[in-house]
């Protein structure tokens, strides 16, 4: 199957033109139509047999929303999208002051094995093509009928590890900051990750001005690596030096992810290790406490062990806040409600 949200206007065109000799004003009239996320059937413009011989080998829409939970806390939405092969994958939608922030998924399911994180329990399954990113952005956006742009703001931070997909990630930050397309500057994007060193260095090479985070959650390395297995591969030290190589191109600040776990980072002693870690180090720390998963056993630290450990960071001097937990009601966490809806249909 040719998913067609996989291509920018002149690479549709080109392909449309050579493979059923449509001209390119009809091009550019599909490409509006999946922009807005609209199916072949939708396309009123377009020419019924030219839409039926499309159907037969092509996708319009990438990223289908099948369910959405909405928080009566919040407001937040959770969406589950089917891909065109009936794997699902899930996004949120974060509403703000300033605009609506869309956490969207890099790949189905993980191979990256975070012991605290339900997206990895099942392993990857596969890559999501750069048309499957953005078919989630495209999606939700149109649920905000009449508003030029209802996701105003993206965040590589669900399912999946976005640098274990590098070719498609960039593949997708182009056609998402095309101003043929949606147009969505890289500096309301941002990307986290849990340290594939090579590739931080890549992304900062390119020049990129989008927003990095690295998700740490540990700086002692024996202790880091019996949550996260990346740090076999990789240091805790050659992952933060990344992310210095990271803000000196591209003049970003790197933010730190600290997720809180009971008992296992949220000490003084961890607090001491993380501050001479990024000791002269422009970043900033966003402090969370762990959203238990029923099926890592883990739980996260409790009120007053979260506030004390950024009263340590405070005095230590590091820049860290909390991040603020959204739809806690909607199954929060990355990868629980595609759990759920997989243990449901497979009738456990
Ligand atoms: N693979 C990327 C992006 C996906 S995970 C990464 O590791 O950054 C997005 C963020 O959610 C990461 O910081 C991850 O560590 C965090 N996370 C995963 N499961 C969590 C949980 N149960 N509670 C709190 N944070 C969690």
């Amino acid at each position: 199957m040719i998913l067609l949200q996989d291509m920018s206007l002149p690479e549709l065109t080109d392909y449309l033109t050579a493979n059923y000799n449509v001209k390119p004003f009809v091009a550019k009239q599909i490409f509006e139509w999946l922009t807005k996320s609209v199916d072949f059937d939708g396309m009123t413009n377009i020419a019924k047999n030219l839409r039926e011989q499309l159907k037969q080998n092509c996708v319009a829409v990438s990223a289908k929303i099948v369910q959405t939970l909405t928080s009566n806390i919040d407001g937040t939405q959770k969406f589950l999208f089917e891909l065109h092969d009936g794997n699902v994958i899930e996004g949120v939608l974060m509403k703000y002051k300033y605009g609506n922030t869309l956490c969207v998924s890099s790949q189905v399911g993980c191979r990256m094995g975070c012991k605290f994180c339900a997206s990895t329990l099942g392993g990857l399954t596969r890559n999501l093509s750069a048309g499957e990113i953005l078919g989630q952005v495209l999606s939700v956006n149109a649920l905000g009928e009449g508003k030029e742009r209802h996701v105003t703001n993206i965040v590589l931070m669900g399912s999946g590890e976005p640098l274990d997909n590098f070719d498609n990630v960039v593949k997708f930050l182009q056609l998402v900051t095309d101003p043929q397309g949606i147009n969505i500057s890289e500096r309301n994007i941002s990307l986290s990750t849990c340290g594939i060193v090579p590739n931080i260095r890549k992304l900062a090479d390119m020049g990129c001005s989008l927003n990095l985070t690295l998700s740490l959650h540990n700086a002692d390395n024996d202790e880091r690596k019996q949550i996260m297995p990346v740090t076999n591969a990789y240091s805790v030290e050659e992952a933060v030096d990344a992310c210095r190589y990271y803000f000196e191109k591209t003049g970003r600040r790197v933010i730190i992810e600290y997720t809180l776990i009971d008992r296992q980072n949220d000490s003084y002693a961890h607090a001491l290790k993380l501050a001479s870690l990024l000791r002269c180090m422009s970043v900033h720390v966003n402090v969370i406490a762990l959203n238990p998963v029923k099926e890592t056993g883990l739980k996260g630290t409790s009120e007053s062990n979260l506030k004390k450990f950024l009263q340590y960071l405070d005095k230590l001097g590091v820049s860290a806040t909390r991040r603020r937990t959204m739809g806690q009601d909607v199954e929060g966490a990355c990868g629980q409600l595609r759990r759920r809806y997989l243990e449901g249909n497979n009738g456990n």
